[in-house]
């Protein structure tokens, strides 16, 4: 790789690091912006197993998961970003969440004869898997903390043009982003986002705003230059990537964000919500005089018998 260009020599640009899960957070220097490389692959297939999703249901989910992780950058939190997309669809619920550690995980509900009579009919993913509906956007960061919540209608072809509408819907900053996906059987699934936003202009003469408005310009024309082979494949790590597309605009790299698959649920949480249910409901659930919750994230089975139920709503009592 050269190394001509002063800012963008070794001590900013890491070895490559090739496919992985991660977060490439970078800032453009000389263009005032930020932005973010998303590549996701051992997590997608690790989310997606026990789950046998039809390949274009994979695909929304493993595009929701790369679009998470690279808005889950945009703020600075502790605790749970999580995107939802809700329609009136044969996939009626598209769910994914990452924690500020980099734990993430994702499901889509759907109906498995709908998503095939909507696959067969032509048309972009959205409208015809998710139909009318809306994304929104939540940051958790515990109890005693202000919940965050930002919701849009789902318009556009993908789940990155719902997002993209919500930034232009909403008075955030400029932002473009790409998100890409390769799901085939066989192979270890992929996904992608790279993600540009304008930092807040400290100028307020024309002349510098016609400059930011010329580099914003550039930035975003220069990105949709990468093809999506080039995002998906194994051939540019996430340095010369942007190495290539960004190198005489002075790209400055941070630490790269490690991601990861993990659900979260545990028996301790289920217990805590079965115990919010009136005890009559819950033992109506009862087969063969066992409780069994799903989690749907990770498809782990909690079985409660009907000592355990009894148990449950004793605690729920204090007694
Ligand atoms: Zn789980």
């Amino acid at each position: 790789m050269p190394s001509s260009d002063h800012r963008s020599g070794d001590q900013q640009i890491s070895p490559g690091t090739g496919f992985g899960d991660f977060i490439q957070p970078f800032q453009i220097e000389d263009l005032g912006l930020m932005g973010r490389l998303v590549r996701l692959d051992s997590s997608l297939e690790s989310a997606f197993k026990r789950q046998n999703y039809p390949d274009e249901v994979a695909q929304l989910l493993a595009e929701a998961m790369a679009l998470t992780a690279s808005l889950s950058g945009i703020i600075k939190f502790d605790g749970i970003f999580t995107l939802q997309a809700q329609g009136d669809g044969p996939v009626n619920l598209l769910m994914s969440d990452i924690t500020s550690d980099g734990d993430m995980r994702g499901y889509a509900r759907f109906h498995e004869d709908g998503v095939a009579k909507a696959i067969a009919r032509p048309g972009s993913m959205v409208p015809k898997l998710l139909g009318k509906g809306h994304l929104a956007l939540t940051v958790d960061q515990g109890p005693e903390t202000e919940r965050y919540q930002g919701i849009v209608e789902l318009v556009g072809a993908s789940v990155a043009d719902c997002a993209q509408a919500y930034f232009s819907q909403s008075e955030q900053l400029e932002t473009a982003i790409i998100v890409v996906s390769e799901i085939n059987e066989g192979a270890q699934p992929r996904s992608a986002a790279l993600m540009v936003q304008r930092m807040p202009g400290e100028t307020e003469d024309t002349i510098s705003r016609d400059m930011e408005d010329e580099a914003w310009h550039r930035a975003v024309v220069l990105m949709s230059s990468i093809k999506a082979d080039e995002l998906l494949g194994d051939e540019l790590s996430a340095s010369q990537l942007l190495y290539r597309l960004y190198h005489e605009d002075g790209v400055r790299l941070y630490p790269l964000r490690e991601v990861r698959h993990t659900c979260r649920c545990s028996r301790q949480k289920v217990s805590s919500t079965l115990a919010s249910f009136p005890q009559a409901e819950i033992e109506e659930m009862a087969e063969d005089g066992v409780v069994t919750v799903t989690c749907e994230f990770c498809k782990t089975d909690y079985r409660f018998g009907k000592k355990d139920v009894a148990e449950l709503f004793k605690q729920n009592l204090g007694v």
